[in-house]
């Protein structure tokens, strides 16, 4: 992958990486919001379980939020695009609906059966 490729790929995970910490912030301001009393317990139960969905999503969000740094880490480091499983080149189409993948197409569909077979 040329300097130009890499760099690219660095603005769209830089991009995807600032949405994510504004994602969080709005989150957070909403849960504030939501701290006065609501008297109506219907009222109550919605709004437990919008929190319960926005936590659920904080956690993903979180967990894509380490993976874009490493996929940050693995253009500084010069391996970014190549299979961690057998270090061939991910294809760019693949790194485009999907910038901090680690495995090729061939190794996560083999991973994926693999993690079927043992019932995951
Ligand atoms: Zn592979």
């Amino acid at each position: 992958m040329d300097d130009a490729q890499l760099a690219r790929f660095k603005q769209i995970l830089l991009k995807q990486r600032a949405e994510i910490l504004q994602y969080a912030d709005d989150t957070v301001t909403d849960m504030n919001d939501q701290s006065e009393n609501y008297p109506d317990p219907t009222d109550r139960a919605s709004i437990e379980s919008d929190r319960n969905f926005t936590l659920r999503l904080r956690e993903r969000e979180r967990f894509l939020l380490v993976k874009i740094d490493e996929a940050l880490e693995r253009i500084s480091a010069g391996d970014f695009g190549i299979c961690e499983s057998c270090g061939s080149d991910i294809s760019e189409k693949r790194l485009e609906a999907r910038p901090v993948t680690t495995l090729c197409i061939e190794c996560k569909t083999r991973a994926e059966a693999a993690e079927k077979a043992r019932g995951e």
